[in-house]
């Protein structure tokens, strides 16, 4: 009879079947506010200020010792605040404990129970907390497909590739649905071919799982291929805070523009005059480049030290192609052809600079050749704070 079909069961699974295939993730809003850790004589972050919105994806990058595994670790619970807070959802979790924060961490070692198969370790965590058979298998299984690992449920761990653990350890954070997902360099271990496959999973992951996630890495190209949001931390500091495309065409210092794009931003150190046709550059060999159309940010004053930033896809092998271009003449040192595009590491009296060739067919070590450059795409910081004084030109 009516009476003894299990309608409210399948009522509440149909809800939750379509809630899941709309979005499986859940409204979260992450808010730091001045976090600050201290050990002994260490500041390892200072005054870290960040909101992560519903849904983004947040990635932290600097190099070694910066601090970003520090934050991390504070926002999980794994490391006590020295001061600030951390709010999921307007509520302060600073003493909340970790396994109760709701947060999914993935690790760089993925740390897979040996002895169990996929099932048993993307499940392990529902099991520990008693959920019903059906929900640990309804949930596994989706996540399990989710992560194209529905083939491989009944292998061990020591039977999988690198790649194919990490992605159990991913089913095993993505199972339990959590309020935010945290990332600690999960792809460092992995050798380059996989870490980009990786790479590609993770972001079709936030894209179907679309859950808050906050990711550490290194690695400045993982950081732009799969962030919303990139944070530059240098010593326990935020450098800047911004979207792949302003970090990379707007950075507001020079360290931010040295340490995003690879192969790196050529510097060249100046003192700048103004003039009335522009703005004079007199290099470190005593040459100089006029600077014309260029915009500044801030006042200038005569003589001022100065760098000017400029992308090695900017400085084209060549002569001039136009009359506000800019001539730089350099001893090439070494070839790099890369495929597409050929780069050009060279010295100058002034410096060193690496441009690019779309064809570097009979250029040779010890050749002397000729780079232009449009002077607006050229960034200008000044030397003693670092800051762009340059408007950015995107
Ligand atoms: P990496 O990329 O090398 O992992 P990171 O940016 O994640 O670096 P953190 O691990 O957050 O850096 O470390 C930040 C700073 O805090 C470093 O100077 C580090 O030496 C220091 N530090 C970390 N843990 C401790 C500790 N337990 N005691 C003292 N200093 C520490």
């Amino acid at each position: 009879t009516m009476g003894e079909f299990p309608w409210p069961t399948v009522f509440a699974r149909t809800l939750q079947e379509i809630y899941l295939s709309i979005d499986i993730g859940i409204m979260s809003i992450v808010i730091l506010k001045d976090l600050s850790k201290k050990y002994a004589d260490v500041t390892a972050v200072s005054d870290f200020n960040l909101t992560v919105e519903n849904k983004e994806f947040v990635v932290l990058v600097g190099p070694s010792g910066c601090g970003k595994t520090t934050t991390l670790r504070m926002i999980a619970g794994l490391e006590d605040i020295t001061s600030g807070t951390v709010e999921i959802n307007g509520k302060v979790i600073n003493n909340v404990h970790p396994k109760d924060r709701d947060i999914a961490m993935v690790f760089q070692n993925y740390a897979l129970y040996p002895h169990m198969n996929v099932y048993k370790n993307i499940s392990f965590g529902l099991r520990a907390r008693k959920f019903s058979k059906s929900d640990i298998e309804y949930h596994t299984l989706k996540a399990a497909e989710i992560l194209d690992l529905t083939d491989l449920l009944e292998r061990k761990p020591g039977e999988l590739s690198g790649g194919q653990k990490q992605r159990v350890a991913m089913g095993r954070a993505i199972v339990r649905e959590p309020k935010l997902f945290l990332f600690d360099e999960p792809l460092s271990n992995l050798d380059a071919k996989l870490r980009h496959k990786m790479r590609t999973e993770i972001k079709k992951l936030q894209q179907t799982v679309q859950t808050t996630s906050i990711y550490v890495t290194h690695d400045q190209i993982e950081a732009m291929t799969l962030a919303d949001r990139i944070v530059i931390m240098r010593n326990g500091l935020i450098e800047q805070v911004g979207t792949p495309f302003e970090v990379y065409h707007q950075p507001e210092n020079s360290f931010v523009a040295g340490f995003i794009g690879s192969p790196a931003m050529n510097f060249l150190e100046c003192k700048l005059n103004g003039t009335p046709d522009g703005f004079n550059c007199t290099l470190k060999d005593g040459s100089s480049i006029l600077l014309q159309n260029i915009e500044l940010e801030t006042e200038l004053y005569e003589g001022q030290k100065s760098v000017l930033g400029i992308r090695p896809e900017y400085l084209i092998h060549g002569s001039a192609d136009s009359e506000q271009s800019i001539s730089l003449t350099a001893q090439l040192e070494v070839v790099e052809p890369l495929g597409a595009e050929t780069l050009l590491l060279c010295k100058g009296e002034y410096g060193e600079i690496t441009g690019k060739t779309d064809h570097g067919k009979g250029l040779k070590w010890g050749n002397t050749i000729q780079f232009h450059v449009d002077p607006l795409k050229i960034h200008i910081f000044d030397e003693a704070s670092g800051k762009r004084i340059s408007k950015s030109f995107e």
